[in-house]
């Protein structure tokens, strides 16, 4: 025992644990200062500005849609206040927050059941801290739980299915508001314009509320705090204490396989070898990055010894219905024919096309939707290497 505990657990504290101990430690129980890079801080910043943008209708008790004078205005401010500097960064903020007002259209004022609300929930032997962004009532029996997120890339639907954070907000939500039957959980993708939803049925909320006390009581008891490089450590708040990643950026190597025969050195220099490179693949992009926000204004740069420029690449999808008609007038084949040689429908449309159909239609007939289409998919398919840590 190391004879730490917890005040409070919250998300991010066992998601920080889960992630990486070192960080955990250099974190919450070193209380070292932390250094957010920009996506953090740029996150941050969107999040406070549609908190009080929310707020302020709420407050106000208006409905209608949002103003996007008041959007620029909170996001001027707030980016002053926050210090950041970038015309494009600036920009892509701007970009977030208007499509946000697009999209959320015509706010009523009486459905929002509350904006950056604090819970406490008890599990086991601790209590769960956390805010959750919006609530929104649908019925009166159905609320929406909303967590904005600013992320690049979308969640995996099994990421979206198994969130510990959606679990959380769901088991405090039904605390919070006893008279609730049903809770959506919805990712609000401000990037993509995208909701990424989903629920969670009694059994799952048991499953997170016993895997939560699991990982407190292991915050509590571990001896050791072993960094753990992964491709977020670039934006690592603590990445300029952790010797692990200073040695990564270096091409540290602590394990060479002298014998190719013994397969456990061969998969513990391969497990190596694959840390070290999604810590030097991120980096490689943060200063990608940073090249690349310099030649916005310059044709190219010279620099030591190498050529850098941006070419602009194309990629062409051709409409079906006018690409047909000119290939039937220019081959004679029939439409049929060649819709029959060329049409293949897309994955990602119509994975795209089934999400948002899963609005409109129930879920068996969607799930039945999906089986029926796979059967008539031609599948093609390819070895994949897989490995993963043995919990
Ligand atoms: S830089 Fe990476 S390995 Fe180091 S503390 Fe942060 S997350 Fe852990």
């Amino acid at each position: 025992m190391t004879g730490y505990k917890n005040e409070h657990l919250s998300f991010s504290r066992l998601s920080r644990f889960e992630t990486c101990p070192l960080s955990y430690k250099l974190h919450y129980i070193d209380k070292r200062q932390p250094e957010p890079g920009l996506p953090l801080r740029f996150g941050k910043l969107i999040h406070a500005v549609l908190e009080r943008l929310v707020r302020e209708a709420v407050d106000d008790e208006r409905s209608g849609p949002l103003s996007e004078d008041r959007v620029l205005a909170l996001y001027r401010d707030g980016w002053t206040a926050e210090g950041l500097t970038g015309v494009d960064v600036f920009q892509e903020g701007l970009e977030i927050l208007q499509r946000f007002v697009r999209e959320q259209g015509v706010l009523e004022h009486r459905n929002v059941l509350a904006v950056e609300k604090e819970f406490r929930l008890p599990v086991g032997p601790f209590t769960v801290l956390g805010y959750i962004d919006r609530v929104d009532c649908l019925d009166g029996e159905t609320i929406e739980i909303i967590d904005y997120k600013t992320n690049r890339q979308l969640f995996a639907r099994d990421e979206v299915d198994s969130s510990l954070q959606m679990s959380l907000y769901d088991l405090a939500a039904r605390r919070l508001w006893p008279w609730v039957k049903k809770v959506k959980l919805t990712f609000w993708m401000l990037r993509h314009g995208i909701r990424q939803q989903t629920d969670r049925t009694p059994e799952q909320l048991d499953a997170a509320r016993a895997y939560v006390e699991t990982l407190g009581k292991q915050t509590e008891t571990a001896t050791q705090y072993p960094p753990r490089l992964n491709t977020n450590c670039s934006y690592c708040d603590h990445r300029s204490n952790c010797p692990a990643y200073a040695d990564a950026l270096k091409g540290k190597r602590e394990f060479l396989c002298e014998d190719l025969a013994d397969l456990e050195a061969v998969a513990r220099e391969r497990e190596e070898v694959a840390r070290l490179a999604k810590a030097l693949y991120a980096r490689k992009d943060e200063l990608e990055g940073i090249l690349k926000t310099h030649l916005k204004d310059k044709d190219e740069l010279v620099l030591g010894g190498v050529r850098y420029r941006m070419f602009a690449t194309t990629t062409l999808d051709y409409p079906i219905e006018p690409t047909l008609t000119l290939l039937v007038e220019a081959t004679g084949l029939s439409h049929e024919a060649l819709l029959a040689k060329l049409g293949a429908v897309d994955k990602k449309a119509l994975d795209a096309l089934l999400r948002s159909l899963g609005k409109k239609l129930d879920k068996p007939r969607v799930s039945l939707l999906k089986a029926e289409l796979e059967a008539h998919a031609d599948k093609t398919h390819s070895p994949r290497f897989w490995a993963k840590e043995v919990a």
